[in-house]
């Protein structure tokens, strides 16, 4: 970075929070992608744009006690970090995984409030999230668990306040278990999550949006080089809801699935996985992807990381977790033949995966444009909730992909403005770097 002002403020926040690698990250690679805009804008400088930009409205942090089955009383950590409400009401997941600490809540609150404002719906940017590991947890413990996690994030969330919903280990049962708490607190209000099951008040089509929206925005990518998504071969790692739903678009659109995974081991396919075993395994029985050699013996089983295998492919989609892909994983993947790389997961690639896409001319779409299709439709399911109706799944599904085409046109705009054609990363950051700045200069300092 060339800029004065953007190394300063980069340089000072290195210093102040110099553990948080991965809020820094996010940073860094934010701050580089808007340098022209600021070159162009030194009055920023003046109104501490960036320096606004990158510290949260506040973080909420607490402990969570629970008691598990054998008695033993258990203590975690749980976080809300309301990052932005420029936007709208604080919006944005809720992650339940042993790695999460305060770096990575920041880190996906500040993704998030840019991802929300390309969605061009309401919302502001927040996430939240405990080091419970719901793995090997039976269902009363998970119970417990978010039962009191939910009593403590009650005081600081509402449906015009802050809304949270579902992320890594946080799924429509866990949503329903804290709009229960959360109502046996405040009483009966149920737009206060989003990602709550449809009878709960949930939106039809919001458990399939985060994946449906990732292969909206990847067709367009496609369609950019004058293709189309069939017969291309797609590496999708993870096996949860994104990787899931988006493996079933992929496939409606004439794709072939090679690859799916989860955080053991991988399975795969050329000839195109059976999505029915995946579902049954995944999706219904909460079961390791290796057993999804019993019934496929013929399946390639892959120990570790998917992105560790030589294989064949046209696309790849990372639908598991934050940098899973480094630079010699990413060379990997142009060696065996990858043209594109759409995120369903929040930044999956890491730094030097993403500059190797650059200079290996691999089209590269970020997370906070390509998987904001799940944001989008709760941003729906809270319309719905305050009208007090539910849409037809098929609106909803026509809604998102007009969400996710307008995203996509946004980003590629932004891009050629700033004479960046095709840097769908460099686009995503732009326009919403653009719309955030608006909002800054219309509210004041
Ligand atoms: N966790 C999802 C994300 O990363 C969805 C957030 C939401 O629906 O509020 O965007």
């Amino acid at each position: 970075m060339k800029n004065a002002y953007v190394n300063r403020v980069y340089d000072n926040l290195e210093k102040k929070y110099s553990h948080e690698v991965e809020f820094l990250q996010a940073v860094h690679e934010f701050f580089e992608a808007i340098e022209p805009v600021i070159d162009e804008h030194p009055e920023y400088e003046k109104d501490a744009i960036l320096e606004r930009l990158v510290e949260p409205d506040r973080i909420i942090s607490f402990r969570v006690p629970w008691v598990d089955d054998e008695g033993q009383v258990q203590i975690n950590t749980a976080y809300r970090v309301q990052f932005s409400s420029l936007n709208g009401p604080y919006k944005g997941g809720i992650r339940f995984h042993p790695s999460v600490n305060q770096s990575i809540m920041k880190f996906l609150g500040f993704e998030q409030t840019f991802k929300n404002s390309l969605t061009g719906l309401p919302i502001g940017g927040a996430k939240g999230g405990s080091d419970f590991d719901p793995k090997n947890k039976s269902e009363h413990e998970i119970m417990r668990f978010v039962q009191s996690f939910t009593t403590e994030l009650s005081k600081y969330i509402g449906a015009d306040e802050d809304v949270p919903a579902g992320d890594i280990g946080v799924g429509g049962r866990e949503i329903g278990y804290m709009i229960g708490q959360y109502k046996r607190i405040n009483g009966p209000e149920a737009g206060v999550f989003t990602g709550k099951p449809v009878p709960a008040g949930g939106s039809l089509g919001r458990t399939e949006a985060t994946g449906h929206g990732l292969i909206y925005f990847l067709r367009n990518m496609v369609e950019e080089v004058g293709e189309t998504l069939e017969g291309k071969k797609v590496m999708i790692s993870g096996s949860g809801n994104v990787a899931y739903y988006a493996a079933r678009k992929v496939t409606e659109l004439g794709g072939i699935v090679v690859t799916m995974s989860d955080s053991n081991s991988a399975v795969y396919d050329p000839e195109g996985l059976d999505l029915d075993t995946i579902q049954a395994l995944k999706v219904d029985d909460r079961e390791r992807i290796a057993r999804y050699t019993e019934e496929h013996p013929d399946v390639t089983h892959i120990e570790g990381s998917v992105w560790d295998a030589d294989i064949d492919a046209d696309i790849a989609l990372p639908c598991a977790t934050q940098n899973e892909i480094d630079g010699d994983q990413a060379q990997r993947l142009v060696d065996n033949g990858v043209k594109i790389v759409a995120e369903g997961a929040n930044m999956p690639n890491n730094s030097d995966a993403v500059k190797v896409y650059r200079e290996n001319g691999v089209h590269y779409a970020p997370g906070k444009a390509s998987n904001a299709g799940g944001v989008a439709v709760s941003a729906l399911e809270m319309s719905q909730n305050s009208i007090r109706l539910q849409w037809t799944a098929e609106r909803v599904e026509e809604e998102l992909e007009t969400i996710m085409n307008d995203i996509f046109q946004n980003c590629v705009e932004a891009a050629a403005r700033y004479g960046r054609e095709l840097d769908y990363a460099a686009g995503a950051d732009i326009a919403s770097f653009e719309n955030i700045v608006t909002l800054m200069q219309i509210h004041g300092a």
